[in-house]
């Protein structure tokens, strides 16, 4: 029979176990051991079969279990212990206060906005990399003690579960999340009524959505469910599934998230007395209506539009996180402007103004689409890449948006993503920190990130480290084993058909690890390229190597699904399927086994397609060594001391296919010849000495930079202190002087021009120069309406290519000498020097100018030489 309707019976704990529920509702215990363990002791097996979720645990346990352990002395110790510690976790002073007590410029709060978020598989809110980044980024905001508030959606089915087809097809399960059995409790008001977001939709409907709240340590979650009462059906599912439904529905999330997150966010700070965001942070563009909203709120208060977008442009960063345009959400214009406007939301605005925002006014723009990215750009006045690499893909690919500035100067900068390391290192490896440090300064150099305790690993017996990874491999083989023979009976196999699986890996193979999602950039499948190669390793008569294998594609993802697919049908066969698996259902429960457990963690993107990557990060935490194509984060920091390069075919004139073919070919010649030696070597004592050695340096050198800490202190420091500094720069007043200076700066602007230049140092002008010496410039411009405090002018100098493109340019402002000529001309002169030896060149520029700017590129506007002029500016000293 099935139940008309169903609710949550809450357990009453007995009075001297009322603790546990304050250690349950807060996940701070899914990166603490201790709590973890503590929570085991009070049932073991409901532990397991509560998947390792306290709350779920505390509604199994029987009451006479709990009255058991109310009068159990050594469990109540125990209980007062983990209670005191999180005590003192939530309320210790930590990097952000001291920073504060020193004086720095902080910002009061920061709103942190996601469509997903990772926190703990017990909260199933994210797909892959990008929301358990920003469950990292939480977590190490509150172990930095940065007041941040974290906003996403509460999703009824979270992202599927993966199992597999007999013939190795990916099958998806949406399970009904029930909010009352997770970790999260509702916002209400004093009177006990749950708080309400609501928006206004075409045709008089609303969308009305109600705010859940997880405690992630000191760092509040706030997650909008529209699944309530008063809404009407199809508005009820608009948080039904994360990344589901056509674009329509995507917009309502979208819409939800930044106008309704930014409601919630005033909301909470109402009924809790916390501090008011100053900067608001959006992770990649689909919470970027959360700037209209602001801009809304300011236009409430009677900021006209323009002077509100500045305000909020200064207090906004915005993190792009694809290479990929396909990875980027595109609106229809139209379906945008019937949601907005006045029958719809932000009835104050524009609606011309908020579609200009997300025009892509470059060349190859499609004039009817809506750019979420773009229009996160043009409302932060903050943007950041997350590895070195992608920085500089992502300034080339929107260098359109900045016409006449080099990709170069694009105002897109970058932060390193980092992982967090509590989370993601096994509880071994913290044992044998706690072991060489003591347990305290293990977690202190795991969360904040110090590099000289670091150093210590270096101190820590061959032995030692030989004997962790032999463990953790163990482990892992005994996971894949339960892994495999689950995923088999659910492919329908009999118990007698799988006596094989208890042979599968062996825990003295060279293990290597391969799980992502599946896009096609990431080529799952690389490996498969030649088979009988591929073959040949894994069953080599001395140096075999193992492969574990996982990744969802998405579900309206054929193609990935194809893949998904030939790679389970090679796992399948019965000559390998001892040394390679395919485990279905990749998350981060299986994350935190695999990641440990490996030897190697494999990566072979299509160069520049990963942004970063964040698996081989978790991987070389726990002392596995990396074996990559170099993109992401493995461009910036790969040595040969810790780890292997893929040599890559990117650039070369070579199609898809070759370039896989030349890839793949120098990946199985690396595990031949290099990783599988190397781990197959035994010194004098017995041990592969220099695999230890590579294992010690990947944690040595590798290990403080691959922080969540390190890279939360990076986002303070670059753009948070600096966005909020530049929000307080800009109160209303200063808000309108901007925003009019802009205007008249762009009306005038197409008068301003260079019209002259003269080198009149004569060295210079014969064609050879001598390293340091300077050329003096004089200049004549025309600015038009503009005077010289509207501009800097300034020449541009630099070693050139045979195109005569500067290159490393470095620039020089030049200063105007008097009033302006007869004519309105003004002359600027000033000096330059002549740093490099080689081919040099310079060019003269104008660029607008003002001290509410971020920087000189902001405007998307500068004059430069015309092709005359350029004659006497582009003078060559070769
Ligand atoms: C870390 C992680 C990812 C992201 O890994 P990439 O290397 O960025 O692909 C995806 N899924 C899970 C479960 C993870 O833990």
């Amino acid at each position: 029979m099935k139940a008309i309707r169903r609710f949550t019976v809450r357990p009453v704990l007995p009075e001297p176990l009322r603790p546990l529920s304050d250690l349950a509702r807060n996940l701070r215990w899914s990166w603490h051991t201790e709590t973890r363990e503590l929570f085991q002791a009070v049932d073991p097996d409901g532990w397991v079969a509560a998947g390792g979720d306290p709350v779920r645990l505390l509604g199994t346990v029987p009451s006479r279990r709990l009255a058991e352990l109310a009068d159990d002395r050594r469990f109540l110790r125990r209980l007062t212990e983990a209670s005191d510690d999180l005590d003192d976790y939530l309320n210790g002073s930590r990097w952000y206060q001291k920073q504060n007590d020193e004086g720095a410029e902080l910002p009061r709060a920061v709103a942190y906005f996601s469509p997903e978020f990772g926190v703990t598989a017990a909260l199933p809110q994210y797909s892959g990399g990008l929301g358990i980044l920003a469950g990292d980024h939480l977590k190490a905001a509150s172990d930095l003690g940065l007041p941040l508030i974290g906003v996403g959606l509460l999703y009824r089915h979270g992202y599927f579960r993966q199992s597999l087809s007999r013939d190795g097809w990916q099958q998806e399960h949406y399970p009904v999340l029930d909010p009352n059995e997770l970790p999260v409790s509702l916002l209400r008001e004093p009177d006990g009524t749950p708080t309400q977001v609501v928006l206004a939709l075409p045709g008089g409907r609303s969308l009305r959505a109600h705010i859940w709240q997880a405690q992630v340590g000191r760092v509040p979650l706030l997650m909008l469910d529209s699944d309530v009462e008063e809404n009407a059906a199809s508005e009820r599912d608009v948080t039904d599934r994360l990344y589901g439904g056509g674009s329509e529905h995507r917009l309502l999330q979208e819409m939800l998230l930044g106008i309704g997150g930014v409601r919630a966010v005033r909301a909470y700070c109402r009924l809790t007395g916390h501090a008011e965001p100053e900067v608001f942070h959006t992770n990649e563009g689909h919470a970027g209506f959360l700037g209209l909203e602001r801009i809304r709120e300011l236009g409430s208060q009677g900021l006209e539009f323009d002077a509100a977008l500045e305000s909020v442009r200064a207090g906004t960063v915005f993190t792009t996180h694809t290479p990929v345009p396909a990875g980027i959400d595109r609106f229809d214009r139209e379906l945008v402007a019937h949601h907005f406007g006045d029958q719809g939301e932000l009835p104050g605005l524009d609606v011309g103004r908020i579609l200009q925002l997300g025009m892509e006014t470059y060349p190859g723009g499609e004039p009817n689409l809506f750019n979420m990215a773009v229009m996160g750009l043009r409302l932060a006045q903050r943007a950041n890449g997350v590895s070195t690499l992608h920085g500089a893909v992502s300034r080339s690919m929107f260098a359109g948006l900045w016409p006449g500035f080099d990709p170069e100067e694009v105002p897109i900068t970058s932060i390193t993503n980092g992982v967090h390391a509590p989370t993601w290192v096994a509880p071994e490896v913290i044992r044998l920190g706690a072991r060489q440090i003591g347990l305290s300064r293990t977690e202190e150099a795991l969360s904040v990130g110090d590099s000289q305790r670091w150093d210590t690993v270096a101190d820590i017996a061959d032995t030692d480290i030989w004997d962790l990874r032999r463990t953790l491999r163990q482990q892992l083989v005994q996971e894949v084993r339960e892994r495999l023979r689950a995923s088999w009976r659910q492919r329908g196999a009999g118990e007698a058909e799988l006596g094989w699986v208890d042979d599968v890996l062996d825990p003295g193979v060279l293990t290597i690890g391969f799980a992502r999602r599946v896009p096609s950039y990431k080529r799952l499948t690389l490996m498969l390229r030649d088979r009988d190669r591929l073959m040949e390793l894994l069953l080599h008569p001395t140096r075999p190597i193992q492969i574990v294998v996982a990744g969802k594609a998405h579900p309206a993802d054929d193609g990935g699904k194809r893949l998904v697919q030939e790679l389970v049908r090679f796992t399948d066969d019965p000559r390998v399927r001892h040394r390679i698996v395919f485990l279905p259902d990749y998350g981060m429960r299986m994350a935190q086994k695999l990641y440990p457990g490996c030897d190697v963690w494999l990566n072979n993107p299509l160069r520049p397609l990963e942004a970063c990557g964040t698996s081989g990060m978790k991987a070389a935490l726990n002392g596995c060594l990396n074996l990559s194509v170099l993109d992401g984060w493995w461009d910036e920091w790969f040595e040969p001391d810790f780890g292997w390069a893929i040599p890559t075919a990117d650039g070369a004139a070579t199609d898809d296919d070759r370039r896989d073919e030349l890839e793949a070919n120098a990946l199985y010649d690396l595990i031949e010849q290099h990783v599988a030696p190397r781990f197959y070597d035994r010194g004098p004592g017995g041990l592969p000495d220099r695999w230890i050695e590579m294992v010690r340096q990947t944690l040595v050198t590798l290990g403080p930079k691959l922080l969540a800490g390190r890279m939360v202190r990076e986002y303070v420091e670059r753009l948070y202190a600096p966005a909020a500094h530049a929000h307080r720069s800009l109160d209303p007043d200063a808000a309108r002087e901007l925003a009019l200076w802009k205007a008249r700066v762009r009306t005038a602007w197409p008068q301003v021009a260079v019209d002259h230049v003269e080198a009149l140092t004569p060295t210079a002008v014969n064609g050879t120069a001598e390293l340091g010496a300077t050329l003096a410039l004089r200049v004549r411009v025309a600015l038009g309406a503009l005077a010289p405090d509207d501009v800097e002018v300034q020449a541009v100098a630099g070693r050139v290519d045979p195109d005569d493109a500067i290159g490393e340019a470095r620039t020089f402002p030049l200063k105007p000498t008097g009033g302006p000529d007869l004519e309105g001309r003004w002359v600027y002169e000033g000096p330059l020097a002549l740093d490099r030896t080689g081919p040099f060149g310079y060019t003269v520029r104008i660029l607008p100018a003002h001290r509410l700017l971020a920087t000189h590129a902001d405007l998307g506007l500068v004059a430069v030489p015309s092709e005359t002029t350029g004659e006497a500016a582009g003078v060559l000293l070769r």
